[in-house]
């Protein structure tokens, strides 16, 4: 969604038509420091170091008050002539080149949120909301304005429906404000921060097809890490409404359960009843009954219940394709196809302190580079395997993410300067793997004088729950792979699926992951960017609407969804 700059040159051919324009320019230049748009200087001169890398970050300095626009640090100042033009006729937010980055606007067009969110929003400090845009590389996805239109349109809703309403009393007795058709789903964390990114997503979009409220569970620690998405209103459900978990113990309150009660009452002749709650549990455990939640009858049903809870560790999303009026929708918003990257940029912005780290350490190590690798080992264990620091390198040549080593026996010692410069970054609980890299490329020659740099921001050594620090490391990471242009990441990982899935990027998938050895091939290009629905509904009856009808073959059945490549479960197929 990123667009080249506009050809300045021709607009200003006419002395007179210049001079107006620039001195409106300079009118919104001005308003626009007043505003505080351009308060970012950026300094960055790091040198790679294993032990310290956090410590030795310089980076950037922010300042909350300043209005202080350092030109010194503009790579281009003939970029002033854009930036004169996109004063006047853009969002000053939309200019990437303040940030730095060459040549990149984002016309109004193609931005997310409303301008007027930027002063507007309860919650004004959160710069990732406009400013991350400008870092993801895949420049050909712009949101449809059907999709801009139903935003608009939610956000209103959303605000009607939350302000000025006692939720909490509300959620008590099951019941919703008067003379409103305002409804709820209360999405609950369950696993780690990339299962509750991807179900996050995944039950904002059930929200925007049901016309149901997005309200997050006030258990969820995920509330530290995103802004507020929606302007003049929160999405944090009050204290005292209870995770999902806590309604899950009463059986009549499980999805599954209420869709085996009505099909009973259907065949008995009773009427249905619905219940005012309800929990939506669609995991990695699911079970049969749960599937049915994809199924037409049930969703009817669904609809008739003013609070549900959603719960899942999973991306359902593409689930929602089986049912014809979501499919309709889903095709309407996303002729591209890529739900989870519009939705996610739209959706998920990372608080100002996690996107201060992905600044510096952007700015210290990716930005200066030709070309930038992500790679994402992910160690369930919490175990290092060298055979996995030979898989890396054997995908990275494979596929020419990684240069070739020259054959230093025959050479002299050649000063590797003036290749391509690579930079890599390895995010992985585990320093291991990024130290094999460079101890690869410190010992060796690139047969194309490459320069590979290496970053890796973390090591935690074991995933850990609860602790805020390490969820705001592991975010960061996720959004620094999203920012590079080649990605490689380990199958079934929900975290790697986040970071390629707003990346809009198809991963190269290790092949036969921890298994051992290196197979050949050490890994493949995905078939999809978007992250997989793990135990999707397949060959499965919906009784309730009649009985043979269901989901067949979900890998052929529809032209939208297919099989992932390398990995368990469906995929949403991009055009
Ligand atoms: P999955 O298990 O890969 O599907 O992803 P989860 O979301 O369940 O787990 C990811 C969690 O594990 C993160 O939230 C971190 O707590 C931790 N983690 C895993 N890999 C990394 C990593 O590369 N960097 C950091 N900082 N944390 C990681």
């Amino acid at each position: 969604m990123v667009d080249g700059s506009p050809a300045v040159g021709s607009l200003f051919t006419i002395p007179v038509l210049c001079a107006v324009l620039s001195g409106l320019a300079w009118f919104f230049l001005a308003l626009s420091f007043y505003r505080g748009d351009f308060a970012i200087s950026k300094q960055s001169s790091i040198a790679y170091d294993q032990e310290q890398t956090e410590a030795r970050i310089s980076g950037l300095s922010w300042n909350e008050n300043t209005t202080l626009v350092n030109f010194e640090n503009f790579k281009e100042l003939r970029t002033l002539g854009s930036i004169w033009l996109t004063a006047l006729v853009l969002p000053p937010s939309a200019d990437c080149t303040v940030l730095g980055l060459k040549d990149k606007i984002i016309l109004p067009a193609n931005q997310y949120h409303p301008a007027m969110a930027k002063e507007e929003n309860m919650q004004s400090k959160c710069r990732s909301r406009y400013e991350q845009h400008c870092f993801w590389q895949a420049s050909d996805y712009k949101p449809s304005p059907e999709f801009l239109d139903v935003l608009r349109e939610y956000e209103k809703y959303h605000r009607d429906c939350v302000q000025g309403h006692d939720l909490l009393d509300l959620n008590d007795r099951g019941s919703v404000p008067k003379n409103t058709s305002c409804k709820y789903v209360i999405w609950s964390d369950m696993d780690g921060n990339g299962n509750q990114l991807i179900s996050l997503v995944s039950a904002f979009l059930y929200g925007l097809m049901t016309g149901r409220v997005l309200l997050m569970t006030p258990k969820a620690q995920l509330q530290y890490m995103l802004c507020e998405p929606f302007p003049f209103s929160s999405w944090l459900a009050p204290e005292g409404i209870p995770h999902a978990s806590e309604r899950y113990e009463t059986p009549e309150e499980r999805h599954s359960v209420f869709y085996e009660q009505a099909l009973q009452n259907k065949s008995d002749g009773k009427p249905i009843v619905t219940p005012k709650h309800l929990v939506v549990m669609n995991s990695h455990w699911i079970q049969p009954d749960d599937l049915r939640f994809f199924c037409q009858g049930e969703q009817k049903l669904l609809d008739q219940i003013p609070w549900l809870y959603f719960w899942s560790n999973n991306y359902i999303a593409p689930g929602y394709y089986f049912l014809p009026n979501f499919r309709t929708k889903l095709n309407k918003w996303f002729p591209d196809r890529a739900l989870f990257l519009h939705a996610g940029r739209y959706l998920l912005s990372p608080r100002d302190e996690i996107w201060e780290r992905v600044l510096r350490f952007y700015y210290a190590y990716l930005d200066f580079a030709d070309r930038r690798v992500g790679i994402q080992v992910r160690s369930w264990d919490g175990n290092y395997d060298p055979v996995i620091s030979e898989h890396i390198m054997s995908c990275g040549w494979r596929w020419g993410l990684l240069p070739k080593l020259a054959d230093t026996k025959s050479e002299e010692f050649r000063d590797d300067s003036g290749g391509e410069r690579i930079s890599v970054v390895v995010t992985s609980l585990r320093r291991e793997y990024a130290e094999g890299i460079v101890e690869v490329f410190a010992n060796n020659g690139t047969v194309g004088h490459e320069t590979v740099t290496v970053l890796n921001p973390s090591s935690e050594g074991y995933q850990m729950f609860g602790q805020i620090d390490h969820d705001r490391k592991a975010i960061s990471e996720i959004w620094l792979l999203s920012f590079t242009e080649q990605i490689i990441s380990t199958p079934k990982s929900t975290f790697g699926y986040v970071a390629h899935g707003l990346a809009g990027r198809k991963p190269f998938v290790f092949n036969k992951f921890g298994g051992g050895e290196v197979p050949d091939p050490p890994c493949l290009e995905s078939n999809m960017p978007g992250p997989c629905f793990i135990n999707h509904p397949h060959n499965m009856l919906c009784p309730l609407d009649g009985p043979s009808d269901g989901i067949g073959d979900s890998f052929t059945v529809l032209p939208e969804v297919r099989h992932c490549l390398l990995q368990w479960g469906i995929g949403v197929v991009e055009r």
